[in-house]
């Protein structure tokens, strides 16, 4: 596709009331209240949506079960053709798909394709059901004549409960193999910028999946709430912030259900003095500002061991200042705005913060305009001279704010990245074999990256950290994702 620096057109200018998509049709939410959705670039609603009630998740769970029956008893390759055809219908939509989300979440364009193409990418891998669900057998398992074998089965309804940063996406590490795996499912996407979920329902729709097995519910905590309080609700997949994928997890497992909760992360890219210190910088500036630094794979603390570290801050600063920041629909920006103004104004003190315990601002976004858009914009921050007691340094920031460190080791790096309570994801760039081997083995933490600052699992890979990034057994993605929305069962034979 042409670049070009003339504004990509929006999908629409307003969406109106967001309704519900229960059993097959749009029903409008029997919320009280609803909040603003605003486009974080200009500043301008975009649409309204509801904080859906407990009557309304019945009514989703309700439908869900009541399609369950025949959906369990749709063969695997039949469900798989649901997904081929969703697959289908999102490829061609793909560009709509995309600026929707460059209108609701803020990200780039090409960074909203790329969201998208992983969507789809989750559909094709899951459309592989029939070989991914077998299960396996001895012939004479339990004795002579007696046969053993596991059977693997879907559980019934789950619901997926996602973030801001990606709002098609993370749906997706779950949706696709939930129902091909025989379950239904309840979509509730985040009430920051639901709108590109309220899209892909009507792609869902018109693959023809039967009423029922994917069903999407708008709102915040409270829907999340009455989710969880459902008793016919078998599982939920979470993904969102620390605290909160800790509490969902706690009261899910309390209640019997399964749950896999994904969790925030604090990302250390480590910077050896044998790397290829020009290349490393232009892979470390698109894991740090890409996104806008809102990716739980972000790098966002660049550490530079032994005498690396001038150089290094002097072309990541220089590197960073020339991050043309504006609205992504536009295809010449690199970096669009935070999601909203409190964020902005969180991810403002922590630059402050910062600077109080003493960090000095090699390059400030604090005060960024961008001609023509309101929005929430942060411009890229580099904070240099950062030890490892800052707060900007251990909690999650979320946004263009990279902290550099010198450390003298890579044991010293190692260990400050294992003390930390987030496990999601750390890099190491160097060109020996060795740092990298003892890098990838002692680091605990779910995505390791060598000489590549955004390690990112493929959709047959599972995606999942440590620690506080992740409460539960099996992640998102691919196999651990078959095995979580089935349960085995052991089936012994004699032969008479
Ligand atoms: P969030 O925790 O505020 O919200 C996530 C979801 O939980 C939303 O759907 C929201 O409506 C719901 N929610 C919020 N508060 C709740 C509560 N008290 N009880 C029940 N439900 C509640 O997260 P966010 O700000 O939307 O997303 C950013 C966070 O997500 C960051 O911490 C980021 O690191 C994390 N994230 C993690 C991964 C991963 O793979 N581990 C991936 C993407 C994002």
């Amino acid at each position: 596709m042409a670049r070009t620096t003339a504004l990509l057109p929006e999908v629409k200018k307003h969406f109106g009331d967001l309704k519900n998509y229960i059993g097959g049709e749009w029903k409008t939410s029997s919320a009280t209240e609803w909040l603003d959705d605003t486009n974080p670039a200009t500043g301008q609603g975009i649409a309204r949506v509801p904080l859906s009630t407990k009557e309304d998740v019945n009514e989703a769970v309700q439908s869900a079960l009541a399609a369950w029956d025949a959906w369990r008893e749709t063969t695997p390759l039949a469900r798989a053709r649901y997904l081929f055809t969703l697959r289908d219908l999102m490829e061609r939509n793909a560009e709509d798909l995309s600026r929707v989300v460059v209108q609701d979440m803020g990200k780039t364009i090409d960074e909203a394709r790329g969201e998208v193409r992983r969507a789809i990418e989750n559909v094709e891998v899951a459309a592989g059901i029939p070989s991914l669900m077998m299960g396996y057998n001895l012939e004479d398992g339990a004795g002579e004549g007696i046969d053993e074998e596991v059977l693997y089965q879907p559980l019934g309804v789950f619901a997926g409960i996602s973030p801001f940063n990606f709002p098609i996406m993370v749906q997706f590490w779950f949706l696709p193999y939930a129902v091909a795996t025989g379950n239904c499912w309840i979509a509730k996407p985040s009430e920051q910028d639901p709108i590109p979920m309220q899209l892909v329902m009507d792609l869902v729709h018109r693959a023809g999946f039967p009423a029922g097995v994917v069903n999407l519910v708008h709102g915040a905590h409270g829907t999340v709430e009455a989710i969880l309080d459902h008793p016919d609700v078998q599982g939920v997949s979470f993904v969102g912030s620390s605290p909160v994928a800790k509490l969902v997890y706690a009261k899910a497992a309390a209640a019997g259900k399964r749950a896999q909760c994904g969790g925030g992360a604090k990302n250390l890219l480590v910077v050896m003095p044998d790397a290829k210190l020009d290349k490393a910088i232009h892979n470390m500036i698109a894991s740090c500002y890409g996104c806008a630094g809102e990716r739980c794979l972000a790098g966002s603390v660049v550490v530079g061991v032994g005498e690396v570290h001038e150089d290094l801050s002097r072309k990541f600063g220089a590197a960073a200042a020339k991050i043309k920041v504006g609205y992504g629909l536009d295809e010449s920006v690199e970096m669009g705005p935070v999601i909203s103004n409190a964020h902005r104004e969180r991810v403002l003190d922590f630059v402050d913060r910062g600077v109080e315990e003493g960090a000095k601002v090699a390059l400030d976004g604090r005060g960024i305009k961008v001609s023509g858009y309101p929005g929430s914009f942060v411009g890229p921050t580099v904070l240099d001279a950062v030890r490892p007691d800052m707060a900007v340094i251990s909690e999650e920031v979320f946004g263009p704010v990279v902290s550099l460190v010198d450390f003298e080791s890579l044991d010293q790096a190692i260990e400050t990245i294992n003390r930390s309570p987030y496990g999601n994801a750390a890099s190491i760039y160097t060109s020996s074999g060795k740092a990298a081997r003892q890098f990838r083995h002692r680091v605990r933490a779910g995505n390791i990256g060598v000489n590549i600052g955004l390690a990112s699992p493929m959709a047959y890979f599972p995606f999942g950290g440590m620690k506080d990034s992740f409460f539960g057994d099996l992640h998102p993605q691919g196999r651990d994702a078959i095995r979580f929305f089935t349960e085995s069962k052991v089936v012994v034979t004699r032969w008479f």
